[in-house]
């Protein structure tokens, strides 16, 4: 294929003395020095409404990074028309001139724009410098690089052709544009659905989370510094409901990239339907949604290795991933073990400031969410099936902290083992060794998502029926290995069932979503 094979970008360590640490340090500094004003970017041009929101940081609440522009309807309606003035010349370009604009930005993003995109990740969203890393760092130059290689990939997907006649697909874009509207909880993801789209030759209004415009608009700045032409793809922050009923209804609207809540997502659904006469081709609908996502444990399993994922799995990033553990079934045998070794790994996190290196897990990322979390705490303490073996408290003195909790249940159905909770909380179901065939039905049934599950087994026949079993309880499916932490590349991403229409980001099939074919038969 005409580009290479990318490599992951490697994860750097910050370790103590290491230039990367120095130079995050510097960035953090600098960054909270003064407040910045964000402005719309629409057709390459600064665009400022007077309409003002506020980008704090979730650990120290009372600091604000930036006051941001909101879209008002006529903004919204300018981004539209820049969209479709910026098409023609974006989708006749060469796609190697489109790919070497997301490429350059990759470049970028491994030198000097690091610092910038992890200080901004970890202050605007209160990711640690290993969880900034992972996340604004290496998967967004990931979905950068290998987005633009399997896009040189699917060019040279030709059907055949005969003697007398020549057949040629031509990857033409949607026609119309797309609507990105991305979560606080990766800025690679903010970078992804934008410009996945893009790629292809699609312009695309990208409406980011308000709870992330602050590190959103440094990735749509490091765009235009690698070249973005003006007008492929305008950045419109402001509220959902108003943005979704003007973009959502116009003729134009081509295709909708979208991560976020079950709930959203189906409101958009619903939005289209009604509105389906309206458009000139039927949207294309990519979503990521909720997860309740199980680790499932059977007796055979190594009990050092579970409880590292239970940890890793529903307390990095505050519990915040879609794809964070957050149920799970442990079998009586092990559980006394189990136990002891997760209660002792729990209280050992320490929770804090992002930007502190030695902290574990920071805040969660508003006042709402650690809301609604506590409304799940008072719950379970009231409740005669559950009980609350660690954690269970939230601060809101200086910032959105919640404490690690563990909770553990008789009724398999509790309300923490059912719904979605995006914080860091884990409940834990312990079954009878007998009644292993009916607790994996019970995994299956009692979630009506399908995003991320792991199982811990160490008998291969085990292993083998369970990934049998639970075949639709999961999309990305882990053996002996956390839930969480999806590398491009290698685990392509995405769920089913009420998680999603599973269209794998970081893929040849998301790409394939952004393309109209044209089929071309030529007699010769
Ligand atoms: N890709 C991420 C992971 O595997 C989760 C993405 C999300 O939260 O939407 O952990």
């Amino acid at each position: 294929s005409a580009i290479k094979e990318p490599k992951n970008e490697p994860l750097l360590s910050y370790a103590p003395g290491s230039p990367e640490k120095a130079a995050l340090k510097k960035k953090l500094r600098e960054l909270q020095q003064g407040e910045i004003e964000i402005p719309l970017i629409i057709g390459g041009k600064e665009v400022k409404t007077g309409m003002m929101g506020e980008c704090i940081i979730p650990h120290k609440k009372n600091h604000v990074l930036a006051r941001y522009h909101m879209a008002g309807e006529k903004e919204i309606r300018m981004a539209i028309e820049a969209a479709k003035n910026a098409q023609d010349e974006w989708e006749k370009m060469p796609w190697e001139h489109r790919a070497s604009v997301f490429l350059k930005a990759a470049e970028l993003l491994s030198g000097p724009w690091r610092s910038t995109l992890n200080g901004a990740t970890m202050l605007g969203q209160s990711k640690t410098a290993h969880q900034a890393e992972i996340d604004s760092a290496c998967e967004l130059a990931d979905f950068l690089r290998f987005n633009a290689y399997y896009l040189a990939q699917i060019i040279e997907e030709q059907p055949n052709s005969s003697q007398d006649s020549w057949n040629r697909l031509q990857y033409r874009p949607l026609e119309g544009f797309v609507f990105a509207i991305t979560p606080f909880n990766f800025t690679a993801i903010g970078g992804n659905l934008p410009t996945a789209p893009a790629l292809i030759g699609n312009t695309v209004l990208w409406k980011p989370a308000s709870t992330a415009v602050y590190s959103n608009y440094f990735v749509m700045k490091l765009l235009q510094e690698a070249g973005l032409p003006d007008g492929v793809i305008n950045f419109v922050p402001g509220s959902g409901s108003k943005l979704g009923n003007i973009v959502l209804t116009d003729e134009n609207l081509a295709g909708i990239h979208f991560t976020g809540s079950t709930q959203v997502f189906g409101d958009i659904w619903r939005t289209v339907a009604e509105n389906l006469r309206q458009y000139k081709a039927y949207p294309r609908i990519v979503g990521e949604t909720g997860g309740k996502n199980f680790v499932f444990a059977h007796h055979s399993a190594d009990v050092d290795a579970l409880v590292t994922a239970l940890i890793r799995g529903a307390y990095e990033y505050q519990g915040q991933k879609c794809s964070a553990a957050s149920r799970a079934y442990v079998p009586q045998s092990i559980w006394p073990k189990v136990k002891e070794r997760l209660l002792d790994e729990v209280s050992s996190i320490k929770v804090g400031d992002a930007e502190n290196f030695t902290n574990f897990m920071s805040a969660v990322i508003d006042e709402k969410s650690l809301r609604n979390i506590d409304t799940y705490f008072t719950y379970t303490k009231a409740s005669a099936e559950a009980e609350i073996l660690h954690g269970g408290e939230v601060d809101d003195e200086e910032g959105f902290f919640v404490k690690p909790t563990v909770i553990v249940t008789t009724d398999p159905r509790f309300k923490t083992m059912e719904e979605e909770i995006f914080g860091p909380v884990l409940t834990i179901f312990v079954y009878p060794d007998n009644q292993f065939e009916k607790t994996i039905e019970l995994c299956n049934e009692t979630s009506p998502y399908g995003l991320t599950g792991a199982i811990f087994a160490r008998d291969r026949k085990v292993i083998s029926d369970l990934e049998k079993q639970l075949n639709h309880a999961a999309s990305n499916f882990y053996i002996n290995d956390k839930p969480t932490g999806a590398v491009v590349g290698q685990q392509p991403f995405g769920g089913s069932r009420a998680s999603g229409t599973n269209d794998k980001a970081g893929s040849k099939l998301n790409l394939y979503r952004w393309i109209n074919p044209r089929t071309i038969k030529e007699n010769l």
